[in-house]
């Protein structure tokens, strides 16, 4: 089966162009201008921007949290990637205290099979280091699971600074990486309890608790001993120009230091945790939103191509769990959805407000998020030799996002009423229209990716 795509405008990590895609089975043929082909089934997409399909490397599906489970599994999530662009999603199989590595990425294989129609893959969140799991890190190589997570907050799942040393010299010998969520532990529960013993328990001390030092503490804590174990590193979901600053430092001294933020940083800010009940609720994740200049800082360091990757950290509940916290802002499930909404986002409020380039976009959606995982090229650009992930954008639509409208297992929005320029309309997999006129025509066509090393 062929498919030539007329007149699309390419865009790549390098340049914008108007040429023809033909693509053959699940692959990506030629490249070129004035292309035709008897066999193919042909397409004028002019005036449309075609997109590598875009990599959320940041996805909770299906994850047990705060004694209830995300409201959008691999079924329910993958789709609304893929109405959203998303064509492949790394989500976090997590082990448990006193589980294998193997067996976690066992489970998260189950709930992944036959549900997901966008393809995927797995990072690592390892939360119990001992001499077998050093072993089995040779073993997730092989399984294709080369990136994995380290917490430093959250009972149960953080690991302290000996296990991180550790964690990073043993990555260092496999050629894994190490993406870290960079918080204080032992200072939130100080805050914490000072904030009860106050009588507050509002919304509002969700981020009282967790301020900016809390992050900007806990990132030089991991990249002053990333640079003992001399190994690169990831800092996931930065929110801070406390943060920023710190992994500007750690590569002055000649660090390797890979950044990934998330549109809420960059679009939302903490006076939302200011709102009534229960609207309050929809906005608590970790670590928490920031001010104004954190906001302005992001867009800057994307500007300026010092953040590598936008992700979501997807991790959504529905109104009734968050209202588990309503009287507790400890017991509130923290997350929130955006897997369907970060592109049109990004599109609309970087390319559109004229703060970063197209060809940038495609780097943080698509192409960063590629290397950094060791699935390029094979993934992350319309390139001859590529699996044919194509967004077709129409850059003169415009959308409002609504849960009425969205694809999430969810009743409320947070972006809701918010305006979009530009609407993905189709959106190929592997050769395979899989959204048309926003609608999801092929579902359950994802399949599980084996990652090699990253190459950023
Ligand atoms: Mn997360």
């Amino acid at each position: 089966m062929k498919t030539l795509l007329k007149n699309g405008t390419v865009v790549t990590g390098e340049d914008v162009r108007v040429l023809d895609v033909l693509i053959e089975g699940e692959k990506i043929a030629v490249i070129g201008e004035n292309l035709s082909d008897p066999d193919a089934r042909t397409e004028d997409v002019s005036g449309k921007l075609l997109l590598p399909g875009f990599i959320d490397a940041h996805t909770h599906f299906d994850l047990p949290v705060a004694g209830t489970v995300t409201a959008d599994d691999f079924e329910t999530g993958s789709r609304a990637a893929l109405l959203g662009g998303t064509t492949t999603v790394i989500d976090f199989a997590t082990q448990y205290h006193g589980e294998s590595l193997n067996k976690a990425l066992e489970n998260w294989h189950a709930k992944a099979k036959g549900k997901a129609s966008c393809d995927y893959s797995f990072h690592m969140s390892i939360s119990d280091w001992n001499d077998s799991v050093f072993e089995e890190i040779q073993d997730m190589i092989d399984l294709g699971v080369t990136s994995f997570k380290l917490y430093m907050t959250y009972d149960g799942m953080m690991v302290g600074d000996k296990e991180i040393y550790q964690i990073l010299k043993r990555l260092k010998e496999v050629g894994g990486i190490a993406g870290v969520h960079c918080e204080n532990s032992g200072v939130i529960k100080a805050l914490v309890e000072e904030q009860k013993k106050l009588g507050n328990n509002s919304t509002a001390c969700h981020s009282m608790t967790r301020p900016c030092q809390v992050e900007a503490e806990a990132m030089n804590r991991l990249l002053r001993i990333a640079e003992l174990a001399d190994s690169p590193i990831i800092i996931v979901h930065l929110t801070s120009k406390a943060g920023y600053e710190e992994a500007l430092e750690a590569r002055s001294r000649g660090q390797k230091v890979y950044l990934e933020t998330c549109p809420q940083y960059l679009l939302l800010d903490q006076s939302l945790y200011e709102l009534p009940l229960p609207e309050c609720l929809k906005y608590v994740i970790a670590p928490p939103l920031r001010k104004a200049e954190d906001r302005e800082c992001l867009w800057s360091a994307l500007a300026e191509d010092k953040i590598q990757t936008l992700s979501t950290d997807h991790c959504s509940f529905s109104m009734e769990q968050k209202l588990m916290g309503e009287k507790d802002f400890t017991k509130i499930p923290g997350g929130m959805p955006g897997v369907e909404d970060r592109g049109i986002l990004l599109y609309t409020y970087g390319v559109r407000e004229n703060r970063i380039t197209l060809s940038q976009m495609c780097r943080l959606l698509a192409e960063n998020p590629a290397k950094l995982y060791g699935i390029f090229p094979r993934k992350g650009r319309i390139a001859a030799g590529a699996d044919a992930d194509i967004v077709v954008l129409d850059p003169e639509a415009e959308g409002v996002i609504s849960a009425k409208t969205q694809a999430y297992n969810m009743d409320y929005a947070p972006y809701e009423g918010y305006k979009t320029k530009g609407q993905i309309e189709t959106v190929y997999l592997r050769g395979r229209k899989v959204v048309e006129n926003h609608r999801i025509v092929a579902a359950h066509e994802g399949i599980y990716l084996k990652r090699g090393k990253y190459s950023l």
